[in-house]
């Protein structure tokens, strides 16, 4: 995502404690108090400008949503939507982090799913660390996923799809669901973010997989 440095975002974003949270590692163990219900929770690393965690929290309204995004002045644009948004629902909040803290944010089994949407590729071989399907994050997944808590991974990228099912299907991971064209599959509910759209319109297949680690 081309980054445009916004001035006031830090501003913005401490502004709204009631949609914005800062320091997720207060919240540790204890997120179903932020949402005040014990209903599950449902994170999306790299959220963007936050369109598809938004309508999933409107579609799920007994999932609590956390859209995590690391950049604040991606993060402000996600806020922007959500406060324009009249049905901006209550059952999701914002986070700002970078996914190699999930562990200091979240407690062991505390998260029922984990979505990837249109991640960052990083096509060259050195920095397949940084890949949010690299053994790295899986075992922090693995770490805050509850028993059959699963990751859900969409990408118009082909080779961060083939590393991506390599890398499950490596960590031992099942595979739940895997669409070489979701667009033109029998999935129902796809909520769209805002690249999907972008890629979908150029004709480009999405990629899809959901993956659950093994009991
Ligand atoms: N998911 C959105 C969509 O599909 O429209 C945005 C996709 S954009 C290519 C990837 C986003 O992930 C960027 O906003 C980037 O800042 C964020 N991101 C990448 N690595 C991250 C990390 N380690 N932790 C949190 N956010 C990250």
């Amino acid at each position: 995502m081309r980054l445009r440095n916004i001035p006031y975002a830090k501003e913005k974003l401490a502004n709204h404690p009631e949609l914005v949270i800062l320091d997720g590692s207060v919240h540790k163990g204890a997120w179903h108090e932020v949402f005040g219900n014990s209903n599950p929770i449902a994170i999306e690393i790299g959220m963007g400008k936050g369109r598809f965690v938004i309508e999933m929290a409107k579609a799920h309204p007994a999932i609590n949503f956390i859209g995590i995004e690391r950049f604040d002045s991606v993060l402000v644009r996600a806020l922007e939507r959500g406060l324009e948004d009249p049905q901006c629902p209550p059952n999701l909040r914002f986070l700002h982090l970078d996914a190699e803290l999930l562990t200091d944010n979240f407690a062991d089994a505390e998260v029922t799913s984990v979505y990837l949407n249109f991640s960052d590729p990083w096509p060259k071989k050195r920095h397949a660390k940084r890949r949010l399907t690299a053994p790295q994050f899986l075992s922090r997944y693995q770490q805050i996923l509850m028993a059959d808590g699963y990751v859900c991974q969409k990408t118009d990228n082909m080779h961060l799809f083939e590393s991506s099912l390599l890398s499950v299907n490596n960590y031992g991971m099942e595979l739940l669901m895997v669409s070489l064209d979701l667009h033109n599959s029998d999935f129902e509910g796809n909520i769209m973010t805002e690249y999907e759209e972008k890629f979908a319109a150029k004709g480009q297949p999405i990629y899809r997989l959901e993956a659950k680690f093994a009991a």
